[in-house]
């Protein structure tokens, strides 16, 4: 059984030794006040670099599945990354900007349109080679990265000009990103879940793949795909969540002038 230790490798390093990554998906999410517009797209082939993964990984672990050792069985480690970004609040647009925008989106809202909640998931896969210290076995490491990114909440620039309280609204899209936060969690220990599990065997053997590395990353991102079948729609109902009642009661005497 051979372990390596890729926590000790810089970002550069793994970019470097993995040379690609094969796929990652996407899927973005924008909330008006009461509603929100899903956008999903897959993304295939796209090299992702200089991008700051480790210094805000959320939880980390290195697994190691080993076949016992006939010269060299087929080894895969993972290393598995789940990173929730912190929302920014930012002011681009003023109220009657945000109000076209809104109806633009055509979207049903439940409450006055004060910003808006947006966000990115994605995830990455990638498969390099290594040599297990202890046996000089190859071995593949299979690095999984599954990501809420781009978190940024709008809120209007111009809401002391209408006598609103910019607290609170920052706090009901705080509640929106919150429940996107939420709803990430549930979904990527899932996904984690399911790689930890079960004999590493069934990654490998694709032969419809030029080589292992391509076979045991489409396997990998087979097997997230499924659990994350449901994961857009779970997310769609938990970004209405913060427009409850109360909620909306609160915001509908947020501003003296809500013109
Ligand atoms: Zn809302």
């Amino acid at each position: 059984m051979g372990t390596i230790h890729l926590d000790e490798q810089t970002p550069a390093d793994l970019e470097q030794a993995c040379g690609h990554f094969q796929k990652h998906g996407a899927a973005s999410a924008r909330l008006w006040p009461s509603a929100l517009q899903p956008v999903f797209e897959r993304l295939r082939s796209e090299k992702r670099s200089g991008l700051p993964w480790w210094g805000q990984i959320v939880l980390a672990s290195l697994l190691v599945w080993a076949v016992p050792a006939i010269a060299c069985a087929p080894v895969l480690d993972f290393v598995l990354a789940v990173e929730e970004l912190p929302p920014t609040v930012q002011e681009t647009y003023n109220l009657d900007e945000l109000r076209l925008l809104a109806t633009g989106s055509g979207q049903r809202l439940r409450h006055e349109v004060f910003g808006f909640y947006t966000s990115v998931f994605s995830y990455g896969v990638a498969v390099h080679q290594a040599v297990a210290i202890e046996s000089g076995c190859p071995i593949l490491v299979a690095e999984v990265r599954l990501v809420l990114g781009n978190r940024v909440i709008e809120i209007a620039r111009d809401l002391g000009v209408h006598g609103c309280q910019r607290g609170m609204i920052v706090s009901h899209y705080a509640m929106h990103a919150r429940d996107d936060g939420d709803v990430f969690r549930v979904y990527a220990a899932r996904a984690m879940a399911v790689l930890k599990a079960g004999s590493p065997a069934r990654f490998f053997g694709d032969t419809t793949q030029s080589d292992d590395q391509n076979a045991v990353g489409t396997a990998i991102e087979r097997e997230i795909d499924k659990v994350l079948a449901l994961f857009q729609q779970d997310r769609t109902v938990a970004l209405t969540k913060a427009d409850n009642d109360r909620e909306i009661a609160k915001l509908s005497k947020a501003c003296v002038d809500a013109t």
